[in-house]
This record gives C-alpha cells, sequence and structure tokens, in this order.
C-alpha cells in the first residue's frame, strides 16, 4: 500500500513539475514577445530605408528616410517639382506644377516599395532599402575624390 501511494505521489508531483515548466515556458516566450514589441516601437520610423528619386529614367537623388529634420525641397533636374521629407519616414510630392497632379493626390508614402510616379514629367519615387547601388555608386564616387 504504502509503495502504490508513493508512486501515485511521485506522478502527481511530475505532472505538476510538467505543468510548471509549460508554464515557465509561456513566460518567457511572452516576455520574449514584449521585448520585441518593445524594441520594434522604439525604431525610428525609415530605419534602413530611403526614398529614391529617378528623373528620366536616371537616379536624381537619394533621401535617407531614416534622417533627422523636415526638408522640403526641389527635386534637382526636375524644376518645378517638390518633395517633403519628414522625420517620421515618409515622403511626398508637396508640389508639382504638371498638369495631372496625381503625384501630388498620392500623398505619403513611407513602406518599402511604395512609389509616387509622375508620368507627365517622367519621376519617379520609391522606397528602397539602404545601401543599394545609389550608396555603391556615391562611394565610389568619393573614393575616386579621394585618390
Ligand atoms: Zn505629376
Amino acid at each position: 500500500m504504502a509503495n502504490s501511494k508513493k508512486t501515485v505521489t511521485n506522478w502527481k508531483l511530475s505532472k505538476k513539475a510538467l505543468i510548471m515548466c509549460l508554464v515557465a515556458a509561456a513566460v518567457l516566450c511572452a516576455i520574449g514577445f514584449v521585448i520585441t514589441y518593445i524594441y520594434a516601437q522604439n525604431q525610428p520610423n525609415g530605419e534602413g530605408l530611403q526614398a529614391e528619386i529617378y528623373v528620366d529614367d536616371t537616379l536624381a537623388m537619394v533621401v535617407p528616410l531614416e534622417s533627422d529634420g523636415s526638408e522640403i525641397a526641389e527635386i534637382p533636374s526636375a524644376p518645378g517639382t517638390h518633395y517633403q521629407h519628414v522625420t517620421s519616414g515618409c515622403i511626398r510630392i508637396l508640389s508639382n506644377d504638371c498638369n495631372e497632379q496625381t503625384c501630388v493626390k498620392t500623398g505619403w508614402i513611407d513602406e518599402l516599395g511604395e512609389t509616387i510616379t509622375c508620368p507627365e514629367k517622367n519621376i519617379l519615387i520609391k522606397i528602397t532599402p539602404l545601401e543599394t547601388k545609389a550608396n555603391i555608386l556615391q562611394d565610389n564616387q568619393e573614393n575616386t575624390a579621394q585618390n
């Protein structure tokens, strides 16, 4: 009798231990998710993204979206077209002297792969990851200048 009772007690204990392990694992998972979520929330918007601005299929300029400050500027080689970039990682065409104005109406873009196009003036703004060919091109130019 004593033996069987002991066996039952051990089985109960191990079941309790198993549940404790599962609960502990669940809690660890939850903590992991919370930490990841908080970390993601603290990332500045636009991190790792840039806006490439093409005029006539030629890269006119690159605006890093994670850069500080708000700026309004005219796109070089596209007179009359002004873009605006703000710290929240988004960019838009603020004003354009084109007739169709769909590029202006497109509004803000802030996600990878999003684009603004102005068919009339052949302007394309697209959001790409940082360190694309544009950066490499710039680095090469800087290296050439140093040499
Ligand atoms: Zn337009």
